[in-house]
């Protein structure tokens, strides 16, 4: 075995819708990598200027003197259509322009050296898509080792202390609410393994929408004083919603605030009192929705809730007292576990599950076993319009699953196979992933053709899917990845070229991320043609 000490390190990075973080495990433990500003986490930000591209906290700074033009929260359009509701009403939100780009993809479009410029959300940051996640990491000149969900990173912080003890296996429950997004997950502790139980989620729920939510209250409180809507102003907005923000942490603390913003709007100053009530008057709908998600985690868990030995909070959001009187009274008073740093958990998990695969770990950590499920069921859409499940979520991952289907018609010679992900019954009410044609199939009376159909997902929930006909063994398959948030070759190609172009201006913030390898090759020919009038397969 290779000397540890003289192996590359791995690094451990967290890529948060509002915050990233970034650790490596050093010196027998793991290391929070500081900023070139000091700060151990860094704002999920770009910001395009006259002359350089700002990223982090110089970006975040520039977010109010340069609206348009400064970029965060873009992790929230991965894996949406331009005209999903939640997306418009995010862009209504936002001071920087989203556009409408080709298959309904969302594009972000800026001024940048005196030139337009539209970037997909990828390009910007990352994503709940593992394969576009991956694109990211290869864009940015980085070897992406492993996906890891961030409840089960976080589930690594809190155990790497409790390994190896004789101690009985605990069920342990992890609330992961940050700034975009909920994560709860249930996964069992005990010797050096890790097992996931279940987890549920919500794409759309986290800090960002309480700040929503106070700066809408803001916007009324101005409108009922002063007669004017300050709605349509981006900057004032901005300048609101940073406010806004700010407040919401101290609330966290203080049982009021004063949300103070000078000349606010047409030289108006804003001065607004906001009690810790208020607040949670705004957000509670909010806040039930994430215990909510707790429930739905242990009933996919199929545990009781009086088997959880360990509640743990992490994400920023979680700091919230009315979120944890909550949770803390659905688990009839048990004392919830705060002792890992909200901010920083997922990153140290992450940093030792990068030293478990790059072989730096010591004794202790090389031993962890790591069991993880898929977050949301895979299927594919049969000819009623039915999702059809193959995967269904919670499934421990990796994975391979079968299912047979065949011809809903005389003669059929050709089965279009859409797939989704997702929970509802309807095929078109879940995330289309992608789809793809088998033809070729030998004429028969309709029902009398068997197509067993394969989804293949490794251990960073790629998914494979393959259909093959069972008396001419004529197949296809597709390595299936989000057409929405998943980019041509010639797209990838271009960022990585423009990632190199940005190189100098990145120089600094570059630096701070060591672990530059080469980038590796992968499937990118993926797409098959759309034709609504093909006919997809039934159950056979
Ligand atoms: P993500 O991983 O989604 O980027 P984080 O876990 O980093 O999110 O949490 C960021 C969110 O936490 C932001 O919305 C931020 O406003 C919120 N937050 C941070 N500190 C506090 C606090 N003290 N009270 C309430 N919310 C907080
Ligand atoms: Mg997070």
């Amino acid at each position: 075995m290779a000397d540890r000490r003289t192996l590359r390190p791995a690094i451990g990075i967290d890529l948060g819708t509002t915050y990233s973080c970034v650790g490596v495990w050093q010196h027998d433990r793991v290391e929070i990598v500081a900023n070139d500003q000091g700060n151990r986490t860094t704002p999920s930000c770009v910001a395009f200027a006259e002359t350089q591209r700002f990223v982090g906290d110089a970006a975040k700074n520039q977010v109010t003197m340069n609206p348009i033009n400064s970029i965060f929260d873009s992790k929230r359009l991965i894996g949406r259509r331009f005209s999903d509701p939640l997306v418009q009403s995010d862009i209504n939100l936002w001071p920087f322009k989203v556009i409408e780009g080709s298959n309904d993809q969302p594009m972000i479009k800026v001024a940048y050296k005196g030139e337009r410029r539209i970037f997909s959300a990828v390009e910007i940051s990352s994503m709940k898509m593992r394969q576009a996640t991956m694109d990211a990491g290869h864009i940015a000149g980085l070897k992406v080792m492993r996906i890891l969900n961030e409840p089960t990173a976080a589930a690594i912080a809190y155990g790497i202390d409790k390994l190896g003890s004789s101690i009985r296996k605990r069920n342990v429950l992890i609330f992961d609410l940050g700034g975009g997004t909920a994560d709860v997950s249930l996964l069992t502790i005990g010797g050096s393994e890790f097992k996931v139980k279940a987890v549920a989620g919500d794409t759309h729920l986290g800090g960002e929408d309480f700040d929503n939510r106070m700066v809408n209250h803001c916007v009324e409180v101005f409108k009922k004083k002063y007669k004017k809507d300050i709605s349509g102003n981006a900057k004032a907005m901005r300048r609101l919603r940073t406010e806004c923000e700010r407040a919401k942490r101290v609330l966290s603390s203080a049982l009021d605030t004063t949300i103070a913003v000078d000349a606010l709007y047409e030289g108006i100053d804003f001065s607004s009192n906001i009690t810790c009530s208020k607040f949670s008057e705004l957000n509670m709908d909010f806040f039930k929705k994430s215990v909510k998600l707790v429930e739905k985690c242990l009933a996919d868990a199929k545990l009781d809730k009086r088997s959880v030995h360990d509640v743990v909070l992490t994400g920023g959001s979680s700091r919230i007292p009315k979120v944890q009187q909550l949770l803390q009274e659905f688990f009839d008073g048990m004392e919830l576990k705060r002792n890992l740093n909200p901010d920083e958990a997922v990153a140290y998990g992450a940093s030792v599950q990068a030293a478990i695969m790059a072989g730096t770990g010591n004794e202790r950590v090389q031993d962890i076993v790591l069991v993880d499920v898929i977050p949301l069921s895979f299927g594919v859409e049969t000819d009623d319009g039915i999702m059809s499940l193959v995967i269904p979520r919670n499934t421990t991952s990796p994975t391979k699953m079968r299912r047979n289907y065949t011809t809903v018609k005389d003669n059929q010679t050709s089965i279009l196979f859409a797939v989704y992900e997702g929970e509802r019954t309807r095929a078109k009410d879940n995330y289309w992933l992608g789809e793809f044609r088998l033809s070729g199939i030998p004429a028969a009376p309709r029902g009398k053709i068997t197509v067993v159909v394969s989804f293949d997902i490794d251990t960073n929930g790629i998914l494979k899917v393959s259909a093959q006909e069972s008396t001419t063994g004529v197949s296809q398959k597709i390595t299936v990845t989000n057409d929405k948030a998943r980019l041509p070759r010639e797209e990838i190609n271009r960022m990585i070229k423009d990632a190199e172009n940005f190189k100098v201006e990145d120089e600094k913030y570059k630096k701070k991320a060591k672990a530059k390898g080469a980038l590796e090759d992968y499937d990118y020919d993926l797409k098959s043609i759309v034709n609504d009038k093909e006919i997809r397969p039934t159950l056979s």
